[in-house]
């Protein structure tokens, strides 16, 4: 078998390259009518729309190096590999939240599939102050489906272990997530970056030992944990919405590892849109009233998370781990419940502890977010930094003392 070798797509190379592909074409029409627009703006990959005469689709491809820093830094194409597999699993495990897949070649790292409309990226949503009201419930089942039915409560041996095989090989991108969210933004690493006016905060991060322990101890959990398949990269830049629906893209950093990853990644995010409100729009009663839908969403993700964690361990604990044998089958109803009350506490703290590294490293390390970085008063841009930094370091080093998610509420309040 031979193979062209691999080369970029580029807008007005990409009809002569992929009009040939009926998965393509009978989607969309023929490629003498496709328009071709390049609209990537994650930190990667090329992303193009392809509009033909009966429809439109997606087309991503993956790129040798990151596209964000250039040619200096080589990334593997195969993450592109490992994102179709992701994408593929958490599709599975939760139909209808993730685009559809029309087309994948290994080879060029390209995939192809449905292009998400009138969804705009959640990130854009949250600054423009926009409500999604489904979006809570869906990412809370998405979560608890995804994460429950990849893990070892769901799963056979066999399943299992070739699933976690085969992710294993994802070390890559795996490997910048152990440095870009525990190590760098902890020490005065090249890659790092942060505004001018938080200079002296900064250095103070840096001598904080229990705030540097908590991160290791993070490390080392997200490393040394296999519980389930992650996404990987479940930020508010990875979700789209619109009015009625709320999907899951760009699965590319997915590696097994600990629950709380996911939901830690996705609660920061939306706490930090909470943070960055009073430098991206007048502070008056909307505003006020925006914040407490962005914290009330939050809560509703984490509690629909329970609620559907709850239903899949009762009638999906078919896995490794099932336990009936020890609890249910001897009329033990309450085993089991403790069993499932004692998972979520694990993946709860986790969930907190991970927030709290998540909310440092968009501020102090390499990959910074737009509701901070647009805000272009500085002082006022540090001053919300220097917020969401104070609310970070209490989740990651108290992380066992939040009983519940209101007091994380209650923190955020008594910093605003
Ligand atoms: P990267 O890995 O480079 O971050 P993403 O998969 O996040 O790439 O895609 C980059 C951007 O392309 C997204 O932020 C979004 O705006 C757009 N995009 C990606 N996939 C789709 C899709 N299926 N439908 C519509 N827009 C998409
Ligand atoms: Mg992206
Ligand atoms: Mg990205
Ligand atoms: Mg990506």
């Amino acid at each position: 078998l031979t193979h062209s070798p691999y080369e970029p797509l580029h807008a007005n190379t990409l009809a002569n390259r992929l009009g040939g592909l009926p998965e393509m074409t009978e989607r969309i029409g023929p490629a003498t009518q496709w328009r071709v627009c390049e609209i990537g703006d994650g930190n990667l990959n090329l992303v193009f729309i392809v509009e033909g005469a009966t429809g439109s689709v997606v087309v991503k491809q993956a790129l040798p190096y990151a596209r964000v820093v250039g040619e200096s830094w080589p990334m593997s194409l195969d993450r592109s590999f490992f994102e179709h597999e992701a994408l593929l699993r958490l599709g599975r495990r939760d139909p209808g939240r993730l685009p559809q897949l029309y087309y994948f070649d290994r080879h060029q790292a390209i995939q192809v599939m449905e292009h998400l409309r009138p969804h705009i990226i959640l990130r854009k949503g949250l600054m423009a102050g926009d409500r999604f009201p489904l979006m809570g419930e869906q990412l809370g089942r998405y979560l608890a489906r995804t994460l429950f039915r990849g893990s070892d409560w769901a799963m056979n041996t066999a399943q299992r272990k070739a699933d976690l095989a085969l992710f294993a090989g994802n070390v890559e991108l795996c490997g910048i997530t152990e440095d870009l969210f525990f190590t760098d933004p902890f020490h005065d690493c090249a890659r790092n970056s942060h505004s001018p006016a938080l200079d002296r905060t900064v250095a103070t991060i840096r001598a904080d030992r229990d705030l540097k322990l908590a991160a290791l101890e993070l490390k080392a959990r997200f490393c040394g944990s296999a519980q389930t398949l992650l996404h990987g990269d479940l930020h508010t830049g990875s979700i789209m919405a619109c009015a009625d629906d709320t999907r899951v893209i760009d699965a590319e950093f997915a590696t097994y590892g600990p629950m709380g990853f996911d939901i830690g990644s996705l609660l920061a995010n939306l706490w930090m849109a909470v943070f960055a409100q009073p430098g991206l729009r007048p502070d008056n009663e909307e505003a006020r009233a925006y914040r407490l839908w962005i914290l009330d969403t939050a809560e509703t993700i984490w509690n629909i998370f329970v609620e559907e964690f709850t239903r899949l361990w009762r009638c999906e604990r078919n896995g490794i781990l099932g336990g009936r044998e020890l609890f249910e089958d001897q009329a033990d109803a309450v085993g089991s419940e403790l069993a499932l009350n004692s998972m979520i506490d694990g993946i709860w703290r986790d969930a907190v502890g991970f927030a709290g590294i998540e909310m440092h490293r968009r501020i102090l390390g390499l990959a910074h977010i737009p509701e901070f970085e647009t805000i272009t008063d500085e002082a006022l841009r540090a001053c919300c930094e220097h917020r969401a930094l104070r609310a970070g370091r209490v989740l990651a080093v108290e992380r066992g003392r939040f009983a519940a998610i209101g007091q994380v509420r209650t923190l955020i309040a008594r910093l605003e």
